[in-house]
């Protein structure tokens, strides 16, 4: 006979016990019943499974606290055995497809490009500094979720496009982040996220490469720069990071400050430049037309926003006014000069005369007087007027000197018919001067008029010829490394190689800027390139020194030959093209022309 404990009897008397407390025959109740039969603890499975959940939970709660949310509402459920609760809180854990499980992947390079983008383009109302202080502080709350994060930089880069809801988004962010830190302690760890180093490495080069060359100017922030770049890269702590993120927030705010006083000092000197123009237009308005033509030029140059092209061509104009000026001013004050002589010695003389006259002789001292000090011809003439005046009075002694004074007046009046001559003269050397003052190249009027000229030689002789058209490779860059002035060296120096290699024949002309054209008459396309090739490599030969040191200058062209009767304006855009190709496929090359003229297309 089996024993009473054996386990086909404890089955027999469980059903037998189910049947008499009327309890349906469910696994639980019969596991229930059997255990309590057997004389053995009944365990709850259900129990067991909900702690080891917990337990789980708990431990991915420290990577994502939403799994710790999850675990303390489970374990009632599970207790109540409401299943179909348990089932929706595991659920959360998984994203819906409706959320495109899209940032669980969370696609970083999206994020990363959109934040990118976003962070360079401006939003009205939301500046840089605001930005990256934003971002900064998603960055550190968020570092713990990886999802989360990505929601966050992406809800943060939206609002940045909503003008002034910015500071809502970002104070939701932070109110997000106090609450989940009651869950969980963030940690900004790199190695807690995925992507994080990446940030991390962004962040960094961004602060090497865009944030610290832009403090040059000031060694004290700069220093200070650069050892914080070396304790961000070394921060692998939380406190680390915090004090870093401190120092930086304080370089930032530095740094904008900086831009925004350049900025205003930029403006002040427009600003005098401005006014010392529209004061000097005044002053010279009535002498002076030419001064006066020049100073409206510049003063409209400079009225418009400025760029550094603008700001060269003032530049070109001042430093030819000043040239002319220099050329002027020596035969006007020799004019001048001998006008004031003249009528000086016929005072003296004067004053000789009419020594008895004690009256007139005050009256001629303060003339003498009036006459050192004024420079004016106009003022001159009204004295020379006024002393005839006196001189009318004095009777018959006089007359002798009044007939010498009209003479001296005419010859006052030819003096000043001569300076205004000059003048003009001058003016119109100006206007024809065919010469670029830098470089000694001819100049946009020398230009044009040697086009005329060889393309009706060419016509008439019926011959090809070609256009090169030359461009210095970053020559930006070399002025912003040596300097302005070294740059218009630079640019001289060019011309001297290029006169040097190209032929007689040939006609070399400044486009503008760091640009020229040459004119190669009687010259096939082919021919052309090589002889734009040969200057190319003697520039490699004959440097341009700089402080006893060498530095390279490469050039682009772009060559192209004229067909049929193809006009210079349709002609230098083709070789303009071909220069633009010469730029875009490396630098340092030429390139002849493979488009056929419009009117042949
Ligand atoms: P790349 O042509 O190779 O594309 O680069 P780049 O730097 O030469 O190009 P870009 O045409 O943008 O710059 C031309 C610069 O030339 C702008 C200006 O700084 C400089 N420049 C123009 N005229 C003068 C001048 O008379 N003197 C000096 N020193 N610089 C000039
Ligand atoms: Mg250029
Ligand atoms: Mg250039």
């Amino acid at each position: 006979m089996e024993q009473k404990n054996s386990p086909i009897e404890a089955a027999r008397q469980t059903l037998i016990q189910l049947m008499q407390r009327k309890l349906p025959p469910t696994p639980d109740h019969f596991r229930s019943v059997y255990d309590e039969i057997m004389g053995v603890k009944s365990i709850d499975q259900s129990a067991e499974l909900g702690k080891t959940l917990e337990k789980v939970l708990q431990q991915a709660g420290k990577q994502k606290p939403k799994y710790i949310a999850v675990a303390q509402a489970l374990n009632p459920l599970i207790e109540k055995g409401d299943w179909p609760k348990v089932e929706e809180q595991l659920t959360k854990l998984f994203p819906s497809s409706a959320t495109s499980a899209n940032v669980e992947e969370a696609n970083w390079s999206n994020v990363i490009r959109n934040l990118l983008k976003q962070l360079e383009v401006s939003h009205k109302g939301v500046t840089l500094s605001r930005k990256k202080e934003g971002l900064s502080k998603v960055l550190v709350n968020f570092a713990s979720d990886s999802d989360v994060l990505a929601q966050k930089i992406q809800a943060l880069v939206s609002s940045w496009g909503l003008s002034g809801t910015a500071d809502a988004v970002m104070s939701s962010d932070v109110a997000d982040a106090t609450a989940s830190a009651n869950v969980a302690t963030p940690t900004v760890s790199a190695s807690s996220i995925t992507g994080s180093s990446q940030w991390r490495d962004m962040l960094l080069r961004a602060f090497e490469l865009s944030i610290i060359p832009n403090l040059t100017d000031t060694p004290d922030l700069h220093q200070k720069a650069v050892s914080l770049l070396d304790r961000m890269q070394k921060a692998s702590n939380e406190q680390s990071l915090m004090i870093c993120a401190a120092d930086l927030k304080s370089i930032l705010l530095s740094l904008e400050m900086q831009r925004d006083q350049q900025s205003r000092i930029h403006e002040s000197l427009l600003q005098l430049l401005r006014l010392v123009l529209s004061s000097m237009g005044e002053m010279v308005q009535a002498e002076d037309k030419w001064l006066y033509a020049q100073t409206t030029v510049i003063s409209d140059i400079v009225s418009k926003p400025v760029n550094l092209n603008t700001l060269y061509d003032a530049e070109s104009s001042l430093k030819e006014l000043v040239y002319k000026q220099a050329q002027l001013k020596p035969a006007l004050t020799e004019a001048k000069d001998t006008l004031k002589k003249m009528v000086t010695t016929f005072v003296d003389r004067l004053v000789e005369m009419t020594e008895s006259t004690s009256d007139y002789h005050d009256k001629i001292e303060a003339y003498q007087q009036k006459i050192a000090t004024t420079d004016n011809i106009g003022e001159l003439n009204v004295l020379l007027n006024s002393i005839l005046d006196d001189t009318r009075s004095i009777g018959l002694t006089v007359q002798r000197t009044r007939d010498e004074f009209m003479n001296s007046q005419k010859q006052a009046l030819a003096a000043e018919k001569r300076i205004q001559e000059l003048t003009a003269e001058l003016d119109y050397i100006g206007q024809v001067a065919h010469q670029d003052y830098l470089t000694g190249a001819l100049n946009r009027r020398g230009m044009d008029e040697a086009l005329e000229r060889e393309f009706s030689r060419a016509d008439r002789h019926n011959t090809t010829l070609c256009v090169a058209m030359l461009d210095i490779d970053h020559f930006k860059k070399l002025n912003d490394t040596l300097g302005h002035a070294t740059g218009d060296e630079a640019l001289t120096h060019l011309v001297k190689v290029l006169k040097d290699v190209l032929r007689t024949t040939d006609v070399l002309a400044r486009y503008g800027g760091e640009e020229f054209i040459i004119i190669l008459p009687a010259t096939p396309q082919d021919e052309a390139v090589k002889v734009i090739t040969r200057v190319q490599r003697e520039l490699t030969k004959n440097f341009f020194m700089h402080n006893s040191e060498r530095v390279l200058i490469t050039f682009s062209a772009g060559v192209a030959e004229r067909v049929g009767n193809e006009s210079p304006e349709a002609l230098i855009p083709r070789a303009d093209a071909a220069l633009y190709k010469a730029k875009h496929s490396g630098r340092n090359r030429v390139i002849g022309s493979e488009n056929l003229p419009e009117s042949l297309v």
